[in-house]
């Protein structure tokens, strides 16, 4: 279907090493190292530290995709490539997202991407910074409807310390976007939290509320594996939108009234709103560098979600670049 090489078709780069780890380890007299402590490998770019392959259904187009995870420069970014495009390059970015319907959807140059935010969540958990991801359709493959799929390819792949320090986003005022019953917000915080609160009618999900805190561990422990939702009536709607085509009681919890079709697929009771989050973290990843801020989302959604990065971003006295926490 298209001419690309899917494996081996570059020598895998060396894992990077952690020399402060190393020089840590060499030097217990606290006040030698005391000096680096602001620039620890967490605080420096990384970037996989080789290619690492997948296929699958995009959720949507309902095609067979294969994606390529590849390392990438410092500074990069996270970029997402159309090898069926002619190789047209999509970066990750908030000013780029095109359509917030049923998924984020990036758009540069009449070339799209789509939903991209479970893969950027995974992306933004495993503290990754600079990656290329090689698609041959409008979709990366939804694999099973959470992150923890990505994170076990980036696993695979291992990670690489890129050596340059990562940049990070503070957010220095609230900022809030709301609409009908949603809403979203930022605000200052020395820590990445996220705070979300959505109410159903149906009883399969009702009310319910999560809170944490974003570090590697957590959002692999209770974020990645929560699967994506939605309810079998909106189904047929989906179909004559042309969406949802990919679906399947594989990679997503089927409402169906009041009770959840394939509910031995649950891997948490409150895993709707856990879900939820991890759309947040994905669609907050797309700021283009690691939030300082507490998240808070009622009801929010894709929509809502990039018009809180577009309001950040629309006022220079609500954020700056520094260098760590
Ligand atoms: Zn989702």
């Amino acid at each position: 279907m298209v001419n690309v090489m899917w494996s081996g078709g570059m020598a895998g780069l060396p894992v990077g090493v952690h020399g402060l780890e190393s020089q840590t380890d060499k030097n217990r007299d606290v006040r030698r190292v005391a000096p680096c402590i602001r620039l620890t490998p967490m605080n420096h770019r990384h970037t996989i530290a080789r290619e690492i392959a997948a296929e699958g259904i995009a959720l949507h187009a309902g095609t067979q995709v294969r994606m390529m995870l590849a390392p990438a420069a410092p500074e990069v970014g996270i970029v997402f490539r159309r090898v069926d495009l002619d190789g047209i390059e999509i970066p990750a970015r908030y000013d780029l997202v095109a359509d917030t319907n049923l998924g984020t959807m990036l758009e540069r140059r009449g070339a799209t991407v789509g939903v991209v935010e479970h893969l950027m969540a995974a992306v933004a958990g495993a503290g990754i910074d600079d990656l290329l991801v090689i698609v041959d359709g409008s979709e990366p493959p939804i694999l099973d409807g959470d992150a923890l799929g990505y994170l076990q390819l980036m696993d695979k792949a291992g990670t690489r310390d890129q050596k340059v320090p990562r940049r990070f986003i503070e957010v220095l005022k609230p900022v809030e976007v709301s609409h009908r019953e949603g809403r979203a917000a930022l605000y200052p915080s020395a820590a990445p939290v996220y705070d979300f609160e959505i109410a159903f009618t149906s009883a399969a999900i009702g009310a319910q509320r999560y809170s944490f805190v974003l570090t590697p561990d957590a959002f692999r422990r209770e974020i990645a594996p929560a699967r994506t939702f939605g309810h079998v009536s909106d189904l047929e709607r989906l179909k004559v939108l042309d969406r949802g085509h990919g679906a399947s009681l594989e990679n997503t919890l089927a409402i169906d009234g009041d009770r959840v079709v394939n509910a031995d697929l649950m891997r948490f009771p409150d895993e709707f709103v856990r879900h939820k989050i991890l759309d947040a973290v994905g669609d907050m990843a797309l700021a283009g560098a690691p939030l300082l801020a507490r998240f808070e989302g009622v009801r929010s959604g894709h929509a809502l979600n990039n018009a809180l990065l577009r309001a950040l971003f629309a006022d220079a006295g609500n954020y700056r670049y520094v260098s760590g926490p």
